[in-house]
């Protein structure tokens, strides 16, 4: 018989089951969109009743395509969308209202509020994080004000959860004895958890106004033993980790000093950081890599960059200056260089390692000589410069030199980016074969703790490189132009 396991990927946009062997090699896989709903101006929800019927069809359609039953695997994993806010019933199952989506921004008044004279730095040391919309204890509360429902809440009549706590009480039966945990990698993005023990902080759930009694259990991220009903009767939900940090499993960060950085619409680099938790200083957030049974919690020091594969989608849908997202690289190569001209995308502030909302996006050093080419070649190196400054964060905050930086995600097509990024970061970049890192590190958990892998060295060994960049600039030069991308970035600030 052979030795698969099975990964849920539960993302924002869509949510998807990968089957995968012992070589970490894709053997079947089934896809669903689901609807995003914007009811306000910066309102973002998604109906959790539809994405858990999209959970069970793709789980049955991967299966169903590869002609296997779920008895055939040895057990799965489960990675999600964080953050993102789910109260329901616990005796009907029902969702009290729709998930509230990480990129919501709802709780902006409650945040402020919730600093108080301290600012949004009040829970930072207990927490690893910001008061910022971006996170679920805060999106909870507002919740339950706003339906008028903490008397229920308190009486444990409702249960909370992130998007993996929804989707595993399901998976483990729901309302007929589902199991209501949440792993402490998403348990990490609530602002209710102690990082430092890895435990729900009675005060800290308090202050923010979310009743204990509707909190999950913390369970470790890989190892687990909840056991599936449905199309995976009797197997294994063995591991739980969140999308990042999923993806820095996959790409198998094992080591202190390791990273990983994902290019997508947005940006979002972690560093392994190991067991001791590093208060950022520079504008990182502090969070959970994975804790694997009872050993010690690895942690990360995470960057999100909010605009870099969106600002291609920006090029191509706002100004037409390209048909299709693959073109930017050819019309960035149509120039020699930036020609002095640099764009800081900052369109809805900046994020990792600014944090300054009152920023909006400029384009400096235009002259009569800049182009299409120009501005596409500036757009690229944003995103090499934004994940720079990330970079200097990190090692401002951890002291750990960099030797490489792994990535992954849909700009690493882009070599011109990519060999941009190693001259601007003076460090190799790597992608790897396998570019599915998020769903291949929920795998590698769950596997492990079935035994598919003998431990995190073989899943090491699984890595294998697809392609490397190493830096061909100068010092000199990486300087002037960093310097140069500083300066506009200051121009961008205060516009608000
Ligand atoms: P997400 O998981 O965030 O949806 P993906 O990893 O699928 O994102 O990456 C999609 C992003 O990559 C889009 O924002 C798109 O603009 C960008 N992208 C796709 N192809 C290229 C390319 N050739 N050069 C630069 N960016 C690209």
């Amino acid at each position: 018989m052979p030795e698969l396991v099975g990964a849920l990927d539960q993302g924002t946009t869509s949510t998807r089951f990968m089957i995968f062997d012992g070589a970490g090699e894709v053997v079947a896989v089934d896809q669903r969109e689901h609807r995003q709903i914007f009811p306000r101006p910066g309102w973002v929800e998604h109906d959790p009743i539809e994405i858990w019927s999209m959970t069970t069809s793709v789980i049955e359609g991967a299966l169903s395509r590869a002609g296997l039953h779920g008895s055939d695997l040895v057990a799965i994993g489960l990675t999600n969308q964080r953050e993102t806010t789910v109260i329901w019933d616990r005796e009907t199952g029902e969702p009290v209202y729709n998930a509230v989506v990480w990129q919501d921004t709802r709780t902006a008044e409650l945040c402020v509020a919730l600093g108080g004279d301290e600012g949004p730095d009040r829970f930072r040391a207990r927490t690893g994080l910001p008061l910022a919309t971006y996170f679920a204890g805060p999106k909870a509360r507002q919740l339950l004000d706003d339906l008028d429902l903490t008397q229920r809440a308190e009486r444990g009549e409702l249960a909370f959860g992130t998007i993996d706590s929804w989707i595993a009480w399901n998976l483990t039966g729901g309302v007929n004895g589902g199991r209501h945990v949440t792993d402490v990698t998403n348990a990490s993005r609530t602002l209710l958890m102690d990082l430092a023990t890895g435990t729900w902080d009675a005060d800290l759930a308090m202050e923010i106004g979310v009743p204990t009694a509707i909190l999950p259990e913390i369970v470790p991220s890989i190892g687990l033993d909840l056991e599936c009903v449905g199309p995976l009767a009797g197997i294994r939900l063995a591991a739980i980790l969140g999308d990042q940090q999923a993806a820095l499993f996959g790409q198998a960060c094992f080591t202190p000093g390791e990273a990983k950085n994902t290019y997508g619409t947005g940006n979002f680099m972690l560093l392994n950081t190991g067991e001791t938790p590093v208060t950022s200083e520079a504008g990182l957030l502090t969070t959970v890599a994975y804790r694997w049974g009872s050993e010690p919690t690895v942690f990360a020091l995470e960057g999100s960059v909010a605009v870099t594969g969106s600002l291609v989608q920006w090029l191509r849908d706002n100004l037409g200056l390209i048909e299709d997202t693959s073109e930017v690289e050819p019309l960035a190569r149509s120039v020699e260089d930036n020609g002095d001209v640099y764009f800081v995308p900052a369109f809805s502030g900046l994020f990792a390692p600014h944090w300054r909302p009152d920023a909006r996006g400029v384009i400096t050093g235009l002259t009569r000589f800049a182009n299409r080419g120009h501005l596409a070649r500036a757009a690229l190196e944003s995103t090499a410069f934004q994940t720079r400054d990330v970079l200097d964060a990190m090692v401002a905050d951890s002291g750990v030199e960099l030797k490489e930086l792994r990535v992954d995600g849909g700009m690493t097509v882009n070599d011109l980016l990519m060999q941009f990024q190693a001259d601007i970061l003076g460090v190799d970049v790597v992608r790897p074969k396998m570019t599915e890192t998020t769903a291949l590190g929920a795998a590698y958990g769950a596997g492990l703790a079935a035994g598919l892998w003998s431990g995190l060295d073989e899943i090491a060994d699984l890595w294998a490189e697809d392609a490397r960049w190493s830096p061909a600039m100068g010092d000199h030069e990486r300087t002037r132009l960093h310097n140069r991308w500083e300066q506009a970035v200051q121009r961008s600030l205060g516009w608000v």
